[in-house]
């Protein structure tokens, strides 16, 4: 017997006007089979976890069967890729199934991606290969548990269809839940056409669902770059990469989202690059929050038309709001570091501390996520080469540490609650793809498993915190289609 409706969808994209999508269907794949469930989430958002282990819920993981309430649709959206415009992007691989309200009373996209070709796939296939989609999967819920606003990973479906890339490839459907899927670029589609009725539309929809305290368009821009200075210092706080930080990949509601080559840094480097098609290092580790600052200049510029009445106005008002980037984002990544280095307080001094660190971590090539791990204890020295340069550091940290009054005892447990164990290594990532590609999902579970509690050693899973051996290192990770 089939319940009449297993998700109770409401969903307020769809009903704005129909030039902000394109309704279609998911195309069926030939034999749809689950991977990966994300119960904790399902549950959190009043999914019946059973109900999507079944045929008709793994149907609908997969895109082969449409339940009653969703509304599938292709969302329009424009934006810079590497700094190139494009007037007309938008879902070419992805489907927005609906919405639904968690437990924490908001309201949440459930998205397929993976899903088959609609009006914006251009030259695409509308597909996805397992390996993005598992990628996708323990990243971003490794960024959950570590803290990091970010879309989530609800379900991961094998198709039973091989997509054509380099090689011929399993394919995979990936359902990822997210506060919305708003981007720079959502917004920059309609300013390209200047269409004013739509982007007030859009405003107006962004401000009541993610930020209702706003009042205007302006406070809504000072919302967004508020979020993302501070997501971003989340991302350096963490040695993480994005990899394609383009404007149709920055969310309005300041989460993470399309993760594509992005990764953790092993050996520290300021300008660490991983993307291979980042040839001139754009999306570089260190040039994080100047392209995020950036891309949030593409924001103000897109919402111009509704910042005031003159354009002097409207431009006044733009500028004020970028302008509070640097400072909100620095503010907080002084916060996120100096807790890094078990320090509640500022001072002066504070970033040239931070600084002098990971000047030393970046000559002896340190590992970016044991070398804080380690500090205050007796590994930490094993870090480096030169001990006369590393304990000198530790003297100036000692004495700064002195001045907080903290006790030991207490210094240790804030260094363990700010710097995780584990991260989602590249080479462990990439391991548990080449399993998954033999059929073996075990090596998927185990990491899954073991970054749900990043702070907490667990011994069984020691081997997934190591960084990787010279002949383990992954170079470079390759774009998610
Ligand atoms: P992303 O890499 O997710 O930021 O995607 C950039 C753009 O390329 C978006 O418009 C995607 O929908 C589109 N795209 C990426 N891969 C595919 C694919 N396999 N088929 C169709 N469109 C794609
Ligand atoms: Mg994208």
């Amino acid at each position: 017997m089939q319940t009449a409706a297993p998700i109770p969808f409401d969903n307020s994209y769809a009903r704005l006007p129909e030039r902000f999508h394109a309704r279609l269907e998911p195309k069926s794949v030939a034999k749809p089979s689950l991977i990966a469930l994300n119960e904790q989430l399902a549950e959190s958002l009043r999914l019946n976890s059973q109900w999507l282990r079944s045929a008709d819920g793994v149907a609908m993981l997969a895109g082969n069967h449409v339940p009653p309430g969703a509304e599938p649709l292709a969302m329009a959206y424009a934006g810079q890729q590497f700094g190139h415009w494009s007037p007309q992007l938008g879902d070419g691989r992805a489907l927005l199934l609906g919405e639904v309200i968690g437990e924490d009373g908001r309201r949440h996209d459930i998205q397929l991606k993976g899903s088959g070709p609609t009006p914006f796939s251009r030259q695409g296939d509308g597909r996805s290969w397992l390996g993005p989609v598992l990628r996708e999967y323990i990243v971003s819920e490794a960024m959950h548990a570590l803290g990091v606003p970010t879309t989530r990973a609800l379900a991961a479906v094998a198709t039973g269809e091989s997509v054509m890339r380099e090689q011929v490839l399993p394919g995979a459907v990936f359902a990822r839940v997210a506060r919305a899927h708003l981007r720079v670029g959502t917004f920059q589609y309609f300013a390209i056409r200047s269409d004013v009725d739509a982007l007030e539309k859009l405003a107006d929809y962004a401000i009541q669902r993610l930020y209702p305290q706003a009042q205007s368009a302006a406070d809504l821009l000072a919302a967004v770059i508020e979020a993302q200075a501070k997501l971003v210092a989340r991302w350096m706080s963490l040695g993480f990469i994005h990899g394609v930080m383009n404007t149709d990949n920055v969310s309005i509601a300041g989460e993470t989202i399309d993760y594509g080559p992005c990764a953790f840094m092993d050996a520290y480097h300021a300008n660490r690059v991983f993307s291979s098609i980042d040839e001139g290092g754009r999306y570089a580790y260190s040039n994080q929050p100047k392209v995020a600052h950036w891309n949030l200049v593409q924001f103000a510029q897109a919402l111009l038309p509704l910042l005031g009445e003159t354009e002097e106005a409207q431009i006044a008002a733009a500028q004020k709001a970028v302008d509070r980037f640097p400072a909100t984002y620095e503010a907080e990544s002084a916060r996120l570091m100096n807790a890094k280095l078990g320090l509640a307080s500022s001072q002066e001094g504070d970033s040239q501390l931070v600084g002098d660190l990971l000047a030393i971590m970046q000559d002896e090539q340190a590992d970016f996520t044991l070398t804080f791990r380690r500090l205050g204890s007796d590994r930490f020295r094993g870090e480096f080469l030169d001990l006369a340069r590393i304990d000198s550091w530790l003297e100036r940290w000692h004495e700064r540490v002195q001045a907080e009054g903290v006790s030991e005892a207490d210094l240790a447990e804030r260094l363990r609650c700010a710097n995780p164990a584990f991260i989602a290594r590249n080479h462990r990532v990439e391991e548990t793809i080449a399993a998954a590609l033999k059929d073996d999902l075990e090596p998927f579970h185990r990491l899954n498993r073991a970054l749900q509690n990043p702070f907490i050693d667990q011994p069984d899973d020691a081997d997934l915190m190591l960084a990787p051996e010279p002949n383990q290192v992954v170079r470079y990770t390759f774009c998610g289609t």
